[in-house]
């Protein structure tokens, strides 16, 4: 077990304001009213404001500032969205009706489900164009409360977010890399606690939702950073502990070593790029070809094709490819389960600076400044004048020139995290570590995914949810 990481000094829980603001009993319930009144404000918009989706508060909220945003704070902070989440409001609500009652099924808790989710969402998302629609974005977030509620309402735990809602698997992995974790301050006070109620709750507080017990917290996964385990301890022994860059993945304890785990992983490194590509010219020659040659004229089924191949059968297909030789070349005895979960999380970066450099990057830096024009249009629209006339040509807030080299620096920046890990866990192995022969093939992976990036990223991108045109 990784001490280090589990009772780091640094306890922000512990600092002035912050400290007492983060523990406090409402502070969540406070957030998570803020975003349930923005959700409802998209939900208005999203049915009764303009048709046009650069013009519309709901789709250029939700498709351009709030993945920016996003993926920013879990760089520079943690799993804030999570943290504040308006769809987990229900779960607080079923727990006081107290319908909960089973765990979910045992042959569901996996991120089976959640893979699934994932791949179905960017599926949708391509196919019903869901960004140009500020109607389906609102129904989006409709069948997000009513799914939310129901899960929570049936079962114990907090299923939905631990194993099926695709926006926390997206923030679950990328919350690896982020510089807070959950620990405690001191693991003899855990020794001796009788209640445990972190985890079980107590009269007062719900205890942990997807069951983290936090004495022997080493992962941010399945982490939804809500701090009821900080305010159900009655020892006040929780810490919200800031930890050292890649910590979780240099840590050869932190996660199971679990097939649905670390598929997860490199799905959603080769789910950056192919979203990605969904965006650029080729998408639209591919679809053609594939409709000729196979004779199907239906685009939902093509794309389903198209993405059920980049973001399954590649990912699953190298992934176990790479494990094999990897094996091989380290002449090893092992099962190739062992060997993925060894190498997998080094992926993670990877998949991290591709989501940053093309929403963070690309489409929040080029038409951030997007939301004044709209934000005019929605004011004028109920008759309020103060904020002037829209100006549609505002979007970018750097020039359009720097945007390639940004991304590539994020890309490469990812790499270089990623080989590091790699390099890293190879050390780590026992009781021989693994040299370069058995880290060639994931180089190799981890190389083509970059250059895979930086192709697509390149090419001319739709800009979706803003009026600016690239
Ligand atoms: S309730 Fe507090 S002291 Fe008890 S096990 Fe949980 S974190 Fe440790
Ligand atoms: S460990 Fe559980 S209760 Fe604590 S912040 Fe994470 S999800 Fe919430």
């Amino acid at each position: 077990m990784n001490r280090s990481i589990m009772t780091a000094p640094t306890n922000l829980l512990k600092t002035p304001l912050l400290g007492s603001l983060l523990r406090w009993r409402w502070g969540r319930f406070v957030g998570q009213l803020l975003l349930l009144l923005a959700a409802l404000l998209i939900l208005y918009e999203g049915f009764a404001g303009p048709p046009l989706a650069s013009e519309n508060l709901a789709a250029v909220v939700v498709w351009v500032h709030y993945r920016g945003v996003l993926v920013l704070a879990l760089l520079f902070a943690g799993n804030l969205f999570c943290m504040n989440c308006p769809f987990t409001l229900p779960r607080t609500l079923a727990h006081k009706l107290s319908l909960a009652g089973k765990r979910w099924p045992r042959p569901l808790r996996s991120k089976w489900v959640a893979i699934g989710m994932l791949i179905i969402y960017f599926w949708l998302y391509e196919w019903l164009d869901l960004w140009a629609s500020p109607w389906l974005t609102a129904w989006i977030i409709i069948a997000y409360f009513l799914i939310a509620f129901a899960l929570e309402a049936i079962f114990t735990e907090s299923p939905f977010c631990k194993y099926v809602c695709p926006l926390g698997t997206f923030n679950f992995v990328s919350s690896t890399i982020s510089p807070l974790q959950i620990a405690v301050s001191q693991q003899d006070v855990c020794h001796t606690c009788v209640g445990k109620e972190c985890v079980n709750g107590s009269l007062q507080t719900l205890g942990c939702g997807t069951l983290l017990f936090p004495p022997q917290i080493q992962s941010n996964m399945d982490c939804i950073l809500c701090l009821d385990c900080a305010r159900a301890c009655p020892h006040n022994n929780v810490a919200l502990t800031l930890r050292r860059p890649l910590a979780e993945l240099t840590n050869a304890n932190a996660w199971p070593r679990r097939w649905d785990l670390n598929f997860l992983i490199i799905v959603l490194a080769f789910t950056g790029v192919s979203n990605a590509f969904g965006m650029v010219p080729p998408i639209y020659t591919l679809e053609t070809w594939l409709a000729a040659s196979l004779n199907i004229h239906n685009e939902g089924i093509i794309l389903l094709l198209i993405f059920a191949v980049l973001n399954l059968v590649l990912p699953v297909g190298l992934g176990l490819g790479a494990a094999w030789l990897s094996r091989a070349l380290a002449r090893r005895e092992e099962s190739l389960r062992l060997t993925l979960a060894r190498y997998a999380p080094a992926f993670a970066p990877m998949a991290f600076a591709g989501w940053l450099a093309h929403y963070g990057g690309f489409h929040f830096l080029s038409s951030a400044l997007a939301i004044a024009p709209v934000m005019q249009n929605f004011l004028l629209d109920h008759g309020i004048a103060a904020l002037g006339q829209p100006d549609w040509t505002l979007g970018p807030v750097m020039p359009m020139t720097w945007m390639d080299p940004i991304e590539l620096v994020i890309v490469l920046s990812g790499f270089a995290a990623s080989l590091y890990v790699l390099t890293f866990r190879a050390r780590q192995n026992r009781p021989k570590p693994d040299g370069m022969a058995a880290q060639l093939p994931w180089i190799v992976l981890l190389l083509a995914l970059a250059v895979a990036m930086m192709v697509v990223f390149y090419l001319p991108m739709e800009m979706r949810g803003s009026a600016f045109f690239s």
